[in-house]
């Protein structure tokens, strides 16, 4: 085992300045990716910052506004009734991942800067591998694994992002709330992930010692349903082969509005923003949503095994969008 400092600052200016002073320093929140990374030997920081004390616990509605404290755990957020009534999906979301015990550990901080599962980066006796050591090549491309993503990679990468509940809040335009030795700034989370294909060894936009303190979360407005579709090996404690999150806004069989993002296929959640612009203002029509399924993934990068993810993702997308524009209530 390799030997690292443990520090539990007294509030956020001491963390932010004990990760910013220290290139080789992390922040620590449930510990349950950092852990297994460091026990893994696949990512060994010689100093964590543990922020679990700090109080950056909570759910704060004002308005149309739910914000999130980092530390918030998944559990907590899955429980929050207004979650429950307003968005339906980020709750699907939650309780569709890991189990019950990591969820009670795991912060939504932590949810949204996960490392990715592949397993090629997982595995530090794997040389190739250019998310963990630049220009180093990627023995995924290699591979016969399905648990890859199709959108925002090429030969260089083809790591997924694992996030569930990430998805549907990149869906409802949700923001991170960032503090770091610059000062605090908002970053909208379809602009805090960077694709795979635009860099393969960066995996967002934070700056060394930022952190995500809040999440920022609007609510639905009224009238609006929505739901999370989750399709996996196995029914519980499996990450995403797909996914998709859907928010809709009828008017008769008319869908005059709609939110789309999807998981399990991006190297970050994938918004949906053309099949956005293809239904809105049209009618129910299964046709039509495959249609829209189609053109979010015909960009995509497959290789031998991931191959099947191209029409499982129109399959989960044409479900999803049916449910949603044809269910009675919320
Ligand atoms: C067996 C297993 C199954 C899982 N299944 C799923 C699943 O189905 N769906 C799913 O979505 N997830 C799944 N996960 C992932 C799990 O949700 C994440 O491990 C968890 O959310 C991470 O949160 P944490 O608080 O434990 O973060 P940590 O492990 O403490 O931290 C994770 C990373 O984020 C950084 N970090 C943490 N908080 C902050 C912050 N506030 N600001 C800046 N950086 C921060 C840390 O430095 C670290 O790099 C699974 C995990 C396991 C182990």
């Amino acid at each position: 085992m390799r030997a690292f400092v443990y520090e539990r600052p007294a509030d956020v200016a001491q963390a932010i300045a004990a990760v910013a002073a220290d290139p080789q320093a992390a922040f620590l929140a449930g510990g349950t990716t950092q852990l297994d990374l460091m026990k893994d030997g696949v990512w060994t920081p010689d100093r964590l910052v543990d922020i679990t004390r700090l109080p950056l616990r909570g759910i704060l509605v004002e308005g149309q506004l739910m914000r999130v404290g980092a530390l918030t755990t998944m559990e907590q957020l899955a429980a929050e009734p207004v979650v429950a009534q307003r968005l339906l999906m980020v709750r699907e979301a939650l309780l569709a991942g890991a189990s019950v015990q990591l969820r009670n550990m795991a912060t939504i901080g932590g949810n949204l800067l996960q490392r990715t599962r592949c397993r090629y980066f997982r595995d530090p006796s794997v040389s190739a591998c250019n998310r963990r050591s630049p220009d180093s090549g990627c023995a995924a491309v290699d591979d016969t694994a399905r648990m890859h993503a199709i959108l925002g990679v090429d030969e260089r990468c083809v790591a997924l992002h694992a996030s569930d509940v990430a998805v549907p809040l990149v869906a409802v335009d949700a923001q991170a709330l960032v503090a770091g030795p610059g000062g605090q700034r908002h970053v909208p989370l379809t602009e805090l992930w960077v694709r795979a294909d635009e860099g393969p060894s960066i995996e967002h936009v934070l700056t060394h010692g930022e952190l995500v303190t809040a999440v920022d979360v609007p609510l639905l407005p009224a009238g609006w349903r929505s739901g999370y579709l989750k399709v996996r090996d196995r029914a519980s404690y499996e990450f995403a082969l797909c996914s998709a999150a859907v928010a809709v806004l009828m008017d008769g069989d008319l869908i005059a509005d709609v939110r789309i993002a999807l998981g399990g296929v991006g190297s970050v959640p994938w918004r949906a923003r053309q099949a956005e612009e293809m239904l809105r203002g049209t009618h129910v029509d299964p046709v039509r949503f495959e249609q829209a399924g189609r053109a979010t993934v015909a960009g995509a990068y497959t290789l031998p095994g991931t191959a099947f993810k191209v029409d499982l993702a129109v399959a989960t997308l044409t479900r999803q969008l049916l449910a949603m524009t044809t269910e009675a209530s919320t």
